[in-house]
C-alpha cells in the first residue's frame, strides 16, 4: 500500500503559511507502516487540483488531500474529487442536517455557502468531525484505490486522519499489527546531550522487534523522546515500551517531567499537591503568561492562588517590597518571589523579572531573565527556606524570551520541590 500526500492552497506555493500538516501526515504514515513517496502542493485552481490528483492516482494506491474543504467559493476539492470520479456532487442529507443543527443551536443562521460543505461526491462516503459543525473529510474509492479529503485546519485534520483516514488504510493495507508509542517530556538538556546519555540503550534496541526511538525538539514544550513499538501483539509491544522506558528513566531521573500531553505546569502542580503546598506568582517581562499556563491546567485551583502582574517598577517596590536599586537583578527576583508569597497569602511565591528585549535594561542584554523562588521555612528540607534566586540566559527574540522564562522558572520550582521530597 502506498499513500501519498496532496496539500491544497495557493498560500501555500506563496510561503504564507508552512505545510506543516503535510509533514505530520508523513509521520503518521511512517508509524503505520504504509510507504509513502511523494508529497505535493498545489494551488486553489480546478485543472491544477485534478491534474494532481491523476498524477498522484498513477503511482500511488491512495492519496490524502488536505485542505480546501471549506464553505467558500474557493474551496474546491469536493468538485476536483468529483471530476477525477467522473461523478457530480450530491447533498449529503445528514451532513446538511448536522451542520444546519449547529448554526440553530449557536442561534445563529447559516449562510447557504455553508450547504457546499454537505455536498459528496456520488459513490463517496462523508467521515464526520468528531467535533460538531466543521467540515467532514471524505472517504472516495475509486476501483480499488482511494482518495482521502480532510480539512486544512491542522486540529481538524489531525482527528480525521488519525480516527479515520489511518484506521481505514491500514484495514485495505491488511496491516493487523498494533502500534504502541508513548512520549516522554525532557526539560534541561540539549539533545544531542540527551542523544549521547542514551547512545549505549539506543545500540541495545537496534534489534527487529525492539521499540524505537525518535527526539522531537518541541520549543518551550521542551524536548520529547517518543517510544514506538509495533507489533501483531499489543500486550507485548506495549510491556517492551514501559520497559525501555524504565531504563531511560534510570539514566535520565528528573529531566523527565511528564508523559505524553502533561506539561511542565502540571508536573508543578501536582508536586505542590502531593506536598500540600499552594502557591503564588509575581511576573514582570512574563506580564501574565505564568499565571495563564497554570490556569490551563484543569484543577489549578486548589494550589494556584494567583499571579502578579509586576510590570511597572512602582508595583515591585510598592507592592511586592523590592527593595530600591535595578528591577532587573537576583535581589529584585527573590524579592519579588517573597513578595508573591506574602501577599497572595501562598506557600511557595516563584517570579521572574528580566529582559524581553528588543532594548537592553539595566545594563543587560536581552535574554537575561532572573528567576526567584521562595519555599519558605517549611517547605523544603531541614534549615533550607528563604528567598533565593538565579539568571538565565534565553535564546531568541522578545515572545521567545517571555515564553522560556515561564518554563524555565517552573522548571527549577519543580527541581527544588523535587529536592525538598516529602520533608513538608
Ligand atoms: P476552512 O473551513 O477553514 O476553509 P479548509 O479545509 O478549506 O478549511 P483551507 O482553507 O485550505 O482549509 O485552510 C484553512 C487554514 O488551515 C489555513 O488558513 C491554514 O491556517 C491552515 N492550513 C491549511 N493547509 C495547511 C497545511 N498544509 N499546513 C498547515 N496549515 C494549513
Ligand atoms: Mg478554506
Amino acid at each position: 500500500m502506498r499513500c501519498e500526500v496532496l496539500a491544497v492552497g495557493t498560500e501555500l506555493l506563496l510561503g504564507q503559511i508552512v505545510d506543516t500538516n503535510s509533514a505530520w501526515i508523513g509521520e503518521q504514515l511512517a508509524l503505520a507502516g504504509i510507504d509513502s513517496y511523494f508529497q505535493t502542493k498545489v494551488g486553489d485552481n480546478h485543472a491544477r487540483m485534478v491534474e494532481a490528483l491523476r498524477i498522484a492516482l498513477g503511482r500511488s494506491d491512495a492519496v490524502i488531500v488536505c485542505g480546501g474543504l471549506g464553505p467558500t467559493q474557493d474551496d474546491i476539492t469536493r468538485e476536483a474529487i468529483a471530476a477525477v470520479m467522473g461523478v457530480r456532487l450530491e447533498l449529503d442529507d445528514e451532513v446538511a442536517a448536522r451542520i444546519q443543527a449547529m448554526f440553530e443551536s449557536r442561534g445563529r443562521r447559516m449562510p447557504m455557502n455553508n450547504l457546499r460543505q454537505a455536498e459528496v461526491p456520488v459513490g463517496a462516503t462523508a467521515i464526520a468531525h468528531p467535533q460538531p459543525g466543521t467540515a467532514p473529510g471524505l472517504i472516495c474509492p475509486l476501483g480499488d484505490q482511494v482518495i482521502y479529503a480532510v480539512p486544512g485546519v491542522p486540529h481538524e485534520m489531525k482527528a480525521l486522519v488519525e480516527q479515520a483516514v489511518i484506521p481505514d488504510l491500514t484495514r485495505r493495507a491488511g496491516i493487523s499489527s498494533t502500534i504502541v508509542s508513548r512520549t516522554l517530556r525532557t526539560w534541561g538538556e540539549s539533545e544531542s546531550g540527551l542523544a549521547e546519555r542514551l547512545a549505549p540503550l539506543v545500540a541495545r534496541l537496534d534489534a527487529p522487534g525492539q521499540p524505537t526511538l525518535a527526539y522531537l525538539a518541541s520549543g518551550i514544550e521542551g524536548i520529547k523522546i517518543r517510544l514506538t513499538s509495533k507489533g501483531s501483539d499489543e500486550l507485548a509491544a506495549r510491556a517492551s515500551v514501559l520497559e525501555v522506558e524504565r531504563q531511560i528513566r534510570v539514566e535520565l531521573g528528573s529531566l523527565i517531567f511528564g508523559v505524553d500531553d502533561e506539561t511542565m505546569e502540571h508536573a508543578v502542580l501536582d508536586l505542590l499537591r502531593a506536598q500540600g503546598l499552594t502557591l503564588g506568582v509575581a511576573e514582570s517581562l512574563t506580564g501574565g503568561m505564568m499565571g495563564s499556563r497554570l490556569c490551563d491546567v484543569p484543577g489549578a485551583s486548589d494550589v494556584f492562588r494567583g499571579s502578579i502582574v509586576a510590570y511597572a517598577s512602582d508595583i515591585k517596590f510598592d507592592l511586592l517590597a523590592v527593595p530600591p536599586g535595578p528591577v532587573v537583578s537576583a535581589e529584585a527576583a527573590a524579592a519579588m518571589a517573597a513578595g508573591a508569597r506574602r501577599v497572595l497569602g501562598a506557600d511557595v511565591g516563584v517570579a521572574v523579572t528580566g529582559v524581553a528585549g528588543p532594548a537592553p535594561q539595566d545594563g543587560h542584554r536581552p535574554g537575561v531573565v532572573f528567576v526567584g523562588l521562595d519555599l519558605g521555612a517549611g517547605a523544603v528540607g531541614a534549615g533550607v527556606g528563604g528567598p533565593e534566586s538565579f539568571e538565565v540566559h534565553l535564546p531568541g527574540e522578545r515572545q521567545q524570551v517571555r515564553q522560556f522564562a515561564v518554563i524555565t522558572a517552573l522548571s527549577a520550582l519543580r527541581s527544588r520541590l523535587l529536592e525538598g521530597g516529602s520533608a513538608h
